[in-house]
């Protein structure tokens, strides 16, 4: 039914396929077909292996003259699992007791997980760009209507309205980074960067913010690092991302302190750590931290007219770095939030 050559072939394929007879006795599977439907014995019909009503009533309008029947379904293999299940006559021209239909069980989940991603980040966007919005035109109706005469209420509102709008901007900005990113994640950069001084040069333009904080950032390098090869002004972002970070989830009058060194376990890279004296993060969250949008405490990061991008945006550069981030915490004792970055090779 199928010659060695052709089992070779099928067996190469990652997707799942079977040629059975007119009765749906299996007369073929390749590799792919046993690792995700397990073995068989002679005899064996696809319907007690695959038993789905759908599968079967679309290989039985296939027996009966269909061309081609092809259709979506879930299977309950290891875990659910969905899959393109197409069956096509092998010779159309044969008649029934001879025929041969050739069945297909091509996994599409990760298609449909990411299709779910896309539509969960859409409407995600969607909802932090309204948010602001609907504020915006709330001023916009008092200011025009009651408030229309009150230099104060204007004055202060004027002021809430900047800050909105300045958050959508951010939002907007952060949403470029990402998609810039992912366009260029394959391609680690090739330029040499110190990355103390990219560090140094962060502290120094977050300053603004870290005393309206009333954070002081205590900076540590313990021997001259080596050069990375990384891209200066993502680099900047992820310090800027982190260490904004840890003023603003930190307490009034604390310390932030950031070291640089080669990491203990492998010199091969360098470790740049930023340990505030905030609150801390509990176990169930740390894991969700570089997920888009995922904050702990809306309202809080909201009042420090946070994204919730910043640390997916850190996790995309440091993937592009062929770096990482790694976070420790317990709640109530601060946060360490640790950036690994290989060190450049010395030329052989
Ligand atoms: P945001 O714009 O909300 O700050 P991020 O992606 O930068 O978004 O961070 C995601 C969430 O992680 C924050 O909303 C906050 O809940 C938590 N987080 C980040 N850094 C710290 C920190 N140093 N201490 C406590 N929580 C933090």
């Amino acid at each position: 039914m199928v010659d060695d050559n052709l089992a070779a072939v099928l067996n190469g394929l990652s997707v799942a396929i079977f040629v059975v007879d007119c009765d749906q006795i299996i007369r073929f599977r390749n590799s792919a077909a046993v690792s995700l439907f397990g073995s068989w014995t002679q005899g064996t019909k696809l319907p007690s292996l695959v038993p789905n009503k759908r599968c079967i009533r679309a290989i039985e309008n296939v027996l009966d003259g269909d061309k081609r029947a092809s259709v979506s379904v879930k299977l309950q293999l290891v875990v659910p699992t969905a899959f393109r299940m197409t069956a096509q006559r092998l010779n159309p021209e044969a008649p029934f007791e001879d025929a041969q239909v050739v069945v297909s069980f091509e996994d599409v989940s990760h298609i449909l997980e990411a299709e779910q991603m896309r539509s969960d980040f859409v409407a995600n966007v969607s909802h932090e760009l309204r948010s602001p919005l609907t504020t915006l035109v709330g001023f916009i109706e008092t200011l025009q209507g009651h408030a229309r005469n009150d230099r104060e209420a204007t004055t202060r509102f004027l002021a809430l309205m900047a800050q909105e709008a300045e958050r959508m901007a951010r939002l907007i900005d952060d949403l470029l980074s990402l998609s810039k990113l992912q366009t260029v994640e394959r391609y680690a950069p090739t330029l040499p960067v110190s990355p103390m001084p990219v560090v140094a040069r962060v502290v120094a333009a977050l300053e603004p913010i870290l005393e309206q904080e009333r954070v002081r950032v205590d900076l540590h390098e313990a021997a001259p690092l080596p050069d990375i090869l990384g891209n200066a002004d993502e680099l900047t972002q992820v310090f800027r991302n982190i260490i904004e970070n840890a003023a603003k989830y930190s307490r009034a009058d604390s310390v932030v302190t950031v070291t640089g060194a080669l990491d203990e376990a492998d010199p091969q890279m360098v470790r740049i750590t930023v340990t505030d004296q905030g609150d801390g993060i509990a176990p169930e969250h740390i894991t969700r931290l570089t997920e888009r949008f995922y904050r702990i405490d809306k309202g809080r990061s909201r009042d420090k007219g946070g994204t919730g991008l910043g640390l997916a945006i850190v996790k995309h550069i440091l993937m592009r770095h062929r770096g990482r981030l790694q976070i420790d915490s317990a709640e109530g004792e601060g946060s360490r939030f640790s950036v690994l970055l290989p060190i450049m090779a010395e030329p052989a």
